[in-house]
């Protein structure tokens, strides 16, 4: 049976792992840290997922939290009022189905206990060049799913493919136990204040059981980008809840008794959204294969990453076993890639849109969502499928159309 070496123990990697195994491969994963140390670190990411990403997890039976974990039942969005006060817009709808958010550090060693239950193997090392031309030696194909790791940098930046060179936002995690739910449903409560940034918060499951998840966007070098002296948790707790209070008075009246889930709950950083080219080469000419995060990143903005990092593990899972016994070479690497592509084209254009400030016909759209339902159920159900804001989301003669089509239905 072909043996398939995987570079990075997360979303893509295990999830890919785990497939594989499933289906009879021969499979080693090197991954940089212990299951320990992932647990007991900091938190990682937001990684809400929805419904067809989780579906993924489903099929190969490990979404193990489905009844422990917090639904997300919808989206709700905000705008506040520039002026005083209050909101001008204003609007919730429901996902068709639910989303959830697993922290990563719960995530990850479950799963790499169910790698390891499966008989695959686990390697605790820091992947470097050379030992990835020890594994292109000993494995018929070595994929690289290294997250925002050092090593996916053998993977060169696509120019075309990516439409920033420096980070669109400072990112900041609060994870917190005894925030106040949000009425009517559960929901990502996403927060845009112009030139300020976003903000956006819903229920996950943490280490110490259901917890929610405060996530800040905040545009580079405004008062949302204050996160460089912010060192100790609590002080990072603080300056979440002045945030709040200053810029979304609501949401911070859904704070009174929220106290950090741990010491580790919380995490401050930036990176420039990049593609990279799928095809990494090494000295001696070999070739391996990129996946996840560490060719195709995007800011957290529309919560995607890991979305994503499942579509392409999926993809990648079919597509290796469509290939039996032939050679993994370069020409199906790239037909690989570009498959995942065709689908995240899409994601990667919505979320670089969501990044600038958006143009009169969005902030139209957003606003129209208020007085109609199914607009607002449409933008909803996008974050599972976000090829499906095209064109109307990103064409402003579109958006028009289809705001008419509502007032002739
Ligand atoms: C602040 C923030 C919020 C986010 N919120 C969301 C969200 O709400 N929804 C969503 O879908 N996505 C979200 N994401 C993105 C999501 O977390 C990632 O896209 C997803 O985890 C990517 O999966 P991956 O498998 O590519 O990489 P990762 O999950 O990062 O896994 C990579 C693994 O490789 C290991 N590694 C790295 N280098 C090496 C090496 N040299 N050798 C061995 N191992 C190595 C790492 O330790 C890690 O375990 C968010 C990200 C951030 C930063």
């Amino acid at each position: 049976m072909k043996k398939i070496s995987i570079v990075g123990g997360g979303q893509s990697g295990l999830q890919l792992g785990i497939g594989l195994l499933k289906k009879g491969y021969d499979v080693k994963i090197i991954q940089d840290r212990t299951p320990d140390q992932i647990a007991s670190g900091s938190v990682l990411s937001s990684q809400c997922q929805f419904d067809a990403a989780l579906e993924h997890e489903r099929e190969l039976g490990i979404e193990f939290w489905g009844d422990t974990c917090p639904a997300v039942e919808g989206i709700s969005f905000s705008v506040p009022n520039p002026n005083g006060p209050g909101k001008v817009i204003d609007w919730a709808a429901r996902l068709d189905n639910n989303a959830q958010s697993v922290d990563q550090r719960v995530k990850m060693p479950r799963w790499v206990e169910e790698f390891c239950r499966l008989g695959g193997a686990l390697v605790i090392a820091t992947a470097d060049i050379a030992s990835l031309e020890a594994e292109v030696k000993s494995s018929d194909l070595v994929i690289v799913a290294s997250g925002k790791g050092e090593v996916g940098k053998l993977f060169e930046r696509d120019a075309q493919r990516s439409t920033f060179d420096a980070p669109q936002r400072a990112l900041a995690l609060t994870y917190v136990h005894g925030m106040k739910p949000r009425e009517e449903h559960s929901a990502v409560s996403f927060n845009l204040i112009p030139g300020v940034g976003e903000y956006f918060v819903f229920p996950a499951l943490t280490k110490t059981g259901p917890c929610e998840i405060m996530v800040f966007e905040g545009v580079p070098g405004g008062p949302m980008d204050c996160w460089k002296d912010v060192k100790a948790p609590q002080a990072h707790l603080a300056t979440s809840l002045k945030i709040l209070e200053t810029f979304t008075p609501w949401e911070h009246a859904r704070c009174k008794n929220v106290e950090l889930t741990d010491a580790n709950g919380v995490l401050a950083g930036r990176f420039p959204p990049t593609v990279r080219k799928p095809i990494g080469t090494l000295p001696s000419g070999a070739k391996v294969l990129g996946l996840g995060d560490a060719v195709c990143l995007n800011d957290p903005i529309t919560g995607q990453g890991a979305n994503n990092a499942s579509k392409a593990a999926a993809i990648y899972l079919d597509a290796i076993v469509a290939q039996g016994e032939r050679q993994f070479d370069e020409v199906w690497m790239q037909a690989v890639f570009e498959q995942f592509w065709d689908y995240a084209n899409w994601v990667v254009r919505w979320t670089n849109m969501m990044l600038l400030p958006p143009p009169p016909f969005v902030l139209k759209l957003m606003g129209a969502a208020q007085e109609i339902p199914p607009l607002a159920r449409r933008i909803t159900n996008g974050f599972d499928d976000p090829r499906d804001f095209f064109p109307w989301f990103a064409e402003e003669t579109a958006a028009e159309d289809y705001l008419k089509s509502f007032e002739a239905a």
